[in-house]
């Protein structure tokens, strides 16, 4: 007998090793489907999923026989949140005390196993995907996490991390201690054009998607009632970061609360602004013309102005307010970031966020954007993530009531799939 050729046997066998390593398979029947996409609500669609893929969303459709399905007929379906500004590493710093506390009593291990309960949390309440930006002290610790959560070892939304994030030398707390006293720093201090370089290549080394640096510090209102700040890197600094970022294929995110801060930011070519509260007209004109996003985070900024006695935050809140509306009507992209971290994980809920953004003028439909396939386009997942159709990733929330009359809604999420695996389902009859 003639030997079959090896080329020829693996040709016959083929089948039979797909049919073995066959994925697991689940249809998800949505009573109404909110797919990041169409402005409208789609009614009765089968949504198909193999492995941690959408293979097929189809109105009415039949599931094949020996498909298991997910009857969600009586809920809304959307794509999983993504929320692109928290601190899984913080639990809270509503002031100094909390914070210095954190950093001086509490080791990076032990931060780190509330960084995974955080990360639990927040894929409870339906964030499939979330921008990390800075530990606070807790080194490359965000990594960890982001690893272990990849790895499937702890569940959590899927994660692009920052690592450590950069001021100049003194610009960062830890502040007021004895100078006998040799402490840590929330930040990593970084001075020069040569000096930013190399911290932009030591976080890139050790597993930073984002570079992110405070363009700004101490803020006040001047007699314009003008939000100010005080910029902390010369341009020249500001300008290194950038570039010695964008070279290593990544992306910056600027920390800039003042007028004066985001117009350092925007000079030195950041990709993202974070909180923005004093964007002045010319400024947001600016962001739309070369696409940088606006990241508000009013949660955090509500959650000062609630818990402190200082008029400032609440003129601040005020102020935010009055140019969410200015930027919604330029057409700046806006996405979702609520600062989670910098508030209680167990206390607030982060979907607050999207029923804040309709309190500010959005339609819910907009808001919902923000946080799912705008904020899946800042972070460059728009491919795979952000909307609901044939090719992306399963990750799906639902919720039983209807958001686009009462975005609240979105703070009670039922069901939470990620990557095709079903982590939460209250809807099961
Ligand atoms: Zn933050």
């Amino acid at each position: 007998m003639r030997r079959l050729p090896v080329l020829v046997l693996l040709w016959l066998f083929l089948p039979l090793l797909v049919a073995g390593q066959a994925q697991t398979r689940i249809a998800i029947r949505a009573g109404r489907l909110i797919d990041g996409r169409s402005d409208k609500v789609l009614e009765n669609v089968l949504i198909q999923v193999e492995g941690d893929k959408i293979i097929s969303v189809v109105a009415g459709g039949s599931a094949p026989a020996d498909v298991q399905v997910v009857d969600l007929g009586n809920a809304t379906v959307l794509p999983g949140f993504i929320d692109t500004h928290t601190h899984l590493l913080l639990h809270g710093d509503t002031t100094q005390e909390e914070y210095d506390a954190q950093l001086l009593k509490e080791s990076i291990p032990y931060r780190a196993i509330l960084a995974a309960r955080n990360a639990q949390i927040a894929l409870s309440h339906g964030f499939t995907a979330m921008r990390d930006l800075e530990t606070e002290r807790a080194m490359y610790a965000d990594v960890d996490v982001k690893k272990a959560i990849a790895n499937g070892e702890v569940p959590g939304p899927r994660l692009q991390v920052a690592t450590r994030a950069m001021t100049p030398t003194g610009m960062y707390p830890l502040f007021h201690y004895s100078w006998e006293l040799r402490l840590p720093t929330g930040v990593q201090y970084a001075d020069g054009a040569e000096g930013v370089q190399r911290a932009v290549r030591g976080q890139t080394m050790y597993g930073a998607d984002w570079i992110k640096y405070y363009s700004d510090g101490r803020v006040h209102f001047d007699a314009d009632d003008r939000l100010r700040s005080e910029v902390l890197f010369t341009d020249e600094e500001a300008k290194a970061i950038v570039e010695e970022a964008h070279r290593l294929g990544r992306k910056v995110a600027a920390h800039a609360i003042g007028s004066d801060g985001i117009a350092a930011a925007l000079r030195a070519g950041v990709d993202t602004i974070e909180h923005g509260d004093g964007l002045t007209d010319t400024q947001m004109n600016e962001m739309v013309r070369r696409g940088v996003y606006w990241v508000p985070t009013v949660t955090v900024g509500r959650n000062l102005a609630a818990g402190s006695t200082d008029e400032f935050w609440k003129k601040t809140v005020e102020l935010q307010r009055e140019n969410f509306a200015k930027a919604r009507q330029k057409g700046v992209k806006t996405a979702l970031g609520t600062d989670a971290g910098g508030f209680d994980w167990k206390r607030v809920n982060q979907a607050k966020e999207f029923e804040y953004y309709v309190e500010y003028g959005m339609t819910p439909m907009q808001a919902i954007r923000t946080g799912t396939s705008v904020a899946a386009e800042l972070l460059g997942w728009s491919e795979t993530a952000g909307t609901v159709e044939a090719g992306k990733w399963a990750d799906l929330v639902a919720v039983s009531g209807d958001p686009l009359r009462d975005i609240r809604e979105l703070q009670n999420v039922k069901f939470v799939m990620k990557a095709g695996v079903i982590f939460k389902n209250e809807l099961r009859k």
